[in-house]
């Protein structure tokens, strides 16, 4: 690793976070002549999870003239995208442009080598706190590791650029916004590595492969060189406990049971990395900008893993940082429009992509059948990581309209009710510690349940799959209420109440 430099006391730029995000935002401005300070708080290069690219990072690696070392370092040429649902169903999304799977340890190292070869310093320390005057960011204070007093350092900038990742470094020192879960919260991820999966062969040959087994049961198998795979399996938070309640169980369960393809293709495998867990990542930060200051990528926005969206998003995004920033310290009474601008053009990408994957977990089947369908060169691109362009797109369009028609529920006064209590049931039968369950439409949409214990988890659990439905059917109207056997009496007679489960009559 590049021996760090001392931080100088004042940089055009200071920028928090050596992820893509940083690095990228931190080449750009250098390369435009700002003085840059790029503050690390790991000592790369690091593992980090997010190894699968799409096509817009191949235009930003094309462009920083990076092509011949993606292939020195082994990193597989993605051709696309395999979705394999339950039962056979498969559709495979191709990239529109080179790119790249990659390890983020060799990747993310890359992408800082390349920052400081342009001129940024690089220094690993930690940011601490945020230095403001009269209502503008001025400088931060620094930690490194190799000062002898131990105290945080003052540096001043006149911008500073929060790319901290999931840290959220400005939400969390109550300039952005506060980090507000997103309608993918309470996931959790179990990754690794390992060599010995057998590759897949043809056209779909080093893809990213998603296992598709129920609403947030899902896996991705990444390759990230020739002898090593990425696996990741994602489940509900609610139903991790069931699955085992430790990362290796649940691995162990993902493995067997997501879906039968993954389970021959890891027959083989042998684990070569440390496992890693994340859990509740989908979230906002907003505002995300402000006098001198701007958050990118992660530090303001994660949405769900599914597509491989978050590194690219970054690099998308720490291009228009650099442009903003750059016209901004050019012209200082232009910054609230050029921030604004900024902000626009973020919330437009992460708000399409969001969409996308909404639209992904309630319409799988119209998913994968839009893929081939009119709206099939729309999908592809949203898919390539174009989600930022300023021209409508008509699949976001007609996605949108699905999303908010939200027909299933809107037919239960004419007589579906049956139908929607199966499916119901088919939501919540992983839960244990259910004896009965009833849907009542005689005011609104209400769904009882009887519980066969008073535990904490359980009430999670249902907080969760009432979100899961409300976010699914669209109806704010609709309510879980629960009752132990000891309370049941408080519950209203549900005469004509459909039965959901029963399971006290057997
Ligand atoms: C389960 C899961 C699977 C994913 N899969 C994919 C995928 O396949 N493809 C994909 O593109 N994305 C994926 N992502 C998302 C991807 O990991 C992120 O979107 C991406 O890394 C964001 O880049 P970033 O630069 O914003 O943040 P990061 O890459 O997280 O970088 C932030 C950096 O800031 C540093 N830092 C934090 N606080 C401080 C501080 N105070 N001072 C100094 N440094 C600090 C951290 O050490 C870190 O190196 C996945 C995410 C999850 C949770």
């Amino acid at each position: 690793m590049e021996t760090p430099t001392k931080v100088r006391s004042h940089y055009d730029v200071i920028v928090i976070g050596g992820g893509p995000a940083g690095s990228a935002s931190a080449m750009l401005l250098a390369e435009r002549g700002l003085s840059v300070l790029l503050l690390e708080k790991d000592q790369f290069p690091r593992y980090h999870v997010g190894e699968s690219l799409t096509g817009t990072a191949g235009d930003f690696i094309a462009r920083a003239g990076l092509t011949e070392k993606m292939a020195e370092l082994d990193f597989p040429a993605k051709p696309g995208v395999k979705v394999v649902g339950r039962e056979g169903a498969e559709f495979f999304v191709p990239v529109l442009r080179p790119t790249w799977q990659v390890r983020r340890a060799d990747f993310d190292h890359l992408l800082l080598q390349l920052a400081i070869s342009k001129g940024v310093e690089h220094v690993q320390g930690a940011a601490k706190t945020v230095l403001t005057e009269a209502g503008r960011v001025v400088g931060i204070t620094v930690a490194t590791a190799n000062r002898e007093d131990g105290d945080a350092q003052a540096v001043r900038a006149a911008f500073v650029v929060d790319a901290s990742g999931q840290s959220v470094f400005m939400s969390r020192q109550e300039l952005a916004g506060p980090r507000r879960v997103a309608a993918f919260n309470r996931q959790i991820a179990l990754y690794s590595q390992f060599s010995g999966v057998a590759s897949d062969v043809g056209e779909t040959h080093n893809s990213t492969v998603i296992f598709y087994r129920d609403t947030y049961h899902w896996s991705w198998l990444i390759p990230v060189s020739s002898e090593i795979v990425s696996i990741g399996i994602v489940l509900p938070t609610a139903s991790y406990k069931l699955r085992g309640g430790t990362s290796k169980a649940a691995m162990a369960w993902g493995l067997e049971h997501m879906h039968p393809e993954l389970t021959q293709r890891t027959a083989s495998a042998t684990q070569v990395e440390a496992m890693h867990v994340s859990r509740n990542y989908s979230y906002r930060v907003d505002p995300f900008v402000g006098p001198g200051w701007l958050c990118v990528g992660d530090s303001h926005c994660f949405t769900d893993p599914i597509f491989s969206f978050g590194a690219s998003f970054a690099l998308t995004e720490a291009q228009a940082a650099a442009d903003a920033i750059v016209a901004a310290i050019a012209n200082p009474a232009a910054e609230p429009d050029l921030l604004a601008g900024y902000a626009t053009y973020c919330n437009r990408g992460q708000g399409r992509a969001a969409d996308l994957i909404r639209y992904f977990w309630k319409f799988p089947a119209f998913f994968a059948y839009m893929t081939k369908g009119q709206h099939g060169g729309d999908l592809i691109r949203l898919l390539a990581g174009d989600c930022f362009t300023p021209e409508p797109l008509a699949a976001t369009i007609e996605m949108k309209k699905s999303l908010e028609d939200s027909p299933v529920l809107h037919r239960i006064p004419e007589g579906r009710g049956r139908d929607i209590a199966a499916r119901i049931y088919e939501r919540f039968d992983f839960f244990q510690g259910v004896d009965a369950a009833f849907l009542d439409l005689s005011e609104g949409v209400m769904i009882y349940f009887i519980l066969a214990e008073d535990d904490i988890d359980l009430y999670d659990s249902l907080r969760d799959f009432e979100e899961q439905l409300v976010s699914d059917f669209g109806r704010d109207t609709l309510a879980v209420l629960s009752f132990t056997p000891d309370i049941i009496e408080a519950m209203p007679p549900l005469d004509n109440a459909y039965t959901i489960v029963d399971r006290r009559r057997k």
